[in-house]
C-alpha cells in the first residue's frame, strides 16, 4: 500500500435502489477508509439524466444511513462538475491525447458491418484520429487517443495482475455528441480531483479499468489502487437479481433485519478472517482489509443473514432492541424488562426470533388475552389430556404460595403422578393453553412470566 492518505469512494448511479452487490462495496469502500482514519466519500453518478431519478438518489442515502455508513462532507453530484470535465477534454484536445471525431451514425454502422463480416470485434476505424484539416460543420463526439501497441497491465489488489493489449481497446468516446462526458471519462477526473487512494468496485467495471488507467497517464494522473470486488450470486450460482427474491437494501430493512446483521453478511460474501462469521462494527472497522477480500463469487444465503441476525439482535443491549421494536416496528416489549421473570422471557423471545417483525407473534400470548390460536394444536394436545387432570391442576396452582417457574412446574409433575399420566400429556396441554402453540420457550419461564392469576385462568379456556 502506498504512503497517500486513504480516500475511498461510493459512486453509485442513481438509476435504481440501493442494491446488495453495491451495498457490499460501499462497506468494502466505508470499512477501509475507516480503518486507517481515511475519508469515505459519496459520489452520486448522476450524468445519465434520462435514467438518474430523485426518488433512487434518496432511497440509496436512505440505505446507506440506515446501514450506518455515513460519508465524510456533502455528497458530490457529477451532474454539478460538467464544466470542469469539459475543461479537461479541452486540455486533452490541445495536448492531442483525445480528437473531435465526425462520424455519422451511418458510417459506424458501416464500420460495425465490416468488421463482423472479416470476424473481427467491431472498432470504430480511427478515421479522424489523426485529422488536420478544416473541421466539418455538424456535431462530433470527442474521443480518446487510445496508444496503438503496448500493454497495459491492471495491478488489481484482489484479482491480481490483468494485462490488457491496448490494440483491443478502442478509440473510445469521452463527450458524446450532446457535449455530455462518458462514465470512464468522468470517474478518471473525480477519481483524481477528490485524491482517491483506493478506487473499490464490482469486477464488472474490470474492462473499464484499463480505459481509466491510459486516461490517467495521458493526464499525467498518479493512479489510485484499484481493488475489483467479485459479483454476488444467487443460490443457483447465477448473478444476483430480482427473481432471487429482495436485492435491494431497504427490503431487508422492512423484512425487519437489523443493519449490523445486514453489514455482516454482506461483508462475509467476500471478505473472511480466519473463519470467524460475527463481527460488531467495531471489529469490522478494526479487522478490515483487502487481503482479505477472496477471489472468487460468493452466494448470498438468507438463511446465514437469519442466523446472523439472530446473533446480532441477542448481542445488543436490551433496552436498544425494545427502543428499536417499539420505535420502528411498533411492537412495545418495554414492559418486560421489569423483573427477573419478565427478562427471562425477553431473553427467550430474543432466543427464538429471526427477524425483528417476528416479535409481535411471539409475544402475542403474552400481551393479551385474545391471542390467535392455533385451533387445531389446542385440539389435539387439549383432548389428549383428561379435563380432570387440568382441575387437579388448577387447584394445585391455586394453592401454591410461591407460584415460581420450577414450583409450578413442579405441580404438573405431581398432578401426572397422582393420575398416573405422563408429564408430557399434560404439559403439552398446558404449554398449549397457555401459549396456543408447542413453540413457545421453556414452560418455567413462561409460568414465571405469566404468573398465577393468568395461568390459572388459561387453564379453563
Ligand atoms: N456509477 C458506477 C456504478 O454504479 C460506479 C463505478 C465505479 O465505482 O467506478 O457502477
Amino acid at each position: 500500500m502506498s504512503n497517500r492518505p486513504i480516500i475511498t469512494r461510493f459512486a453509485p448511479s442513481p438509476t435504481g435502489m440501493l442494491h446488495v452487490g453495491g451495498a457490499r462495496t460501499a462497506i468494502f469502500s466505508y470499512l477501509l477508509a475507516r480503518r486507517h482514519n481515511g475519508k469515505f466519500i459519496l459520489r452520486i453518478e448522476d450524468t445519465d439524466v434520462e435514467r438518474s431519478k430523485k426518488e433512487f438518489e434518496s432511497e440509496i442515502l436512505d440505505s446507506m444511513k440506515w446501514l450506518g455508513l455515513d460519508w465524510d462532507a456533502d455528497p458530490i453530484y457529477q451532474s454539478q462538475r460538467f464544466d470542469v470535465y469539459r475543461s479537461y477534454i479541452q486540455k486533452m484536445l490541445k495536448a492531442g491525447t483525445a480528437y473531435k471525431c465526425w462520424a455519422t451514425p451511418e458510417e459506424l454502422a458501416a464500420m460495425r458491418e465490416k468488421a463482423t463480416a472479416h470476424g473481427k470485434k467491431p472498432m470504430y476505424d480511427r478515421r479522424y484520429r489523426n485529422f488536420t484539416g478544416t473541421e466539418p460543420s455538424g456535431s462530433f463526439v470527442v474521443r480518446f487517443k487510445t496508444p496503438l501497441d503496448g500493454e497495459t497491465i491492471l495491478k488489481d489488489l484482489v484479482k491480481g495482475d490483468i494485462c490488457f493489449q491496448n490494440q483491443e481497446i478502442d478509440d473510445f468516446i469521452i463527450l458524446r455528441s450532446d457535449n455530455t462526458p462518458t462514465y470512464n471519462f468522468t470517474v478518471v477526473i473525480d477519481d483524481y480531483e477528490m485524491k482517491i487512494s483506493h478506487v473499490i468496485r464490482g469486477d464488472d467495471h474490470v474492462n473499464n479499468t484499463p480505459k481509466q488507467i491510459l486516461m490517467m497517464q495521458a493526464l499525467g494522473f498518479d493512479l489510485p489502487e484499484f481493488a475489483h470486488v467479485p459479483m454476488i450470486l444467487g443460490p443457483d450460482k447465477a448473478k444476483l437479481s430480482k427473481r432471487h427474491g429482495a436485492v435491494a437494501v431497504s427490503q431487508y430493512r422492512e423484512q425487519g433485519y437489523l443493519p449490523t446483521a445486514m453489514l455482516n453478511a454482506l461483508l462475509r460474501l467476500g471478505w473472511s478472517h480466519g473463519d470467524q462469521e460475527f463481527f460488531s462494527k467495531d471489529q469490522m472497522i478494526s479487522l478490515f482489509d483487502l487481503s482479505g477480500c477472496g477471489k472468487s463469487p460468493s452466494v448470498f444465503d438468507v438463511a446465514k443473514l437469519d442466523h446472523l441476525n439472530n446473533q446480532h439482535m441477542k448481542a445488543m443491549d436490551r433496552e436498544e432492541l425494545v427502543n428499536l421494536l417499539r420505535n420502528n416496528y411498533g411492537t412495545d416489549l418495554s414492559t418486560l424488562l421489569n423483573g427477573d421473570a419478565s427478562i427471562k422471557l425477553f431473553d427467550a423471545l430474543v432466543e427464538r426470533a429471526v427477524r425483528l417483525t417476528d416479535f409481535k407473534d411471539l409475544s402475542a400470548w403474552y400481551f393479551e388475552e385474545s391471542f390467535v390460536r392455533d385451533q387445531k394444536t389446542i385440539d389435539s394436545n387439549v383432548s389428549a389430556c383428561p379435563a380432570a387432570a387440568l382441575e387437579a391442576l388448577k387447584v394445585q396452582w391455586q394453592g401454591c404460595a410461591d407460584f415460581t417457574g420450577e414450583n409450578a412446574f413442579a405441580c404438573i409433575k405431581t398432578v401426572a403422578t397422582e393420575q398416573a399420566l405422563k408429564i408430557p400429556v399434560i404439559a403439552k396441554a398446558v404449554r398449549v393453553l397457555l401459549t396456543g402453540t408447542l413453540a413457545s420457550p421453556d414452560m418455567g419461564i413462561v409460568l414465571a412470566a405469566l404468573g398465577k392469576d393468568r395461568a390459572v385462568e388459561r387453564l379453563s379456556i
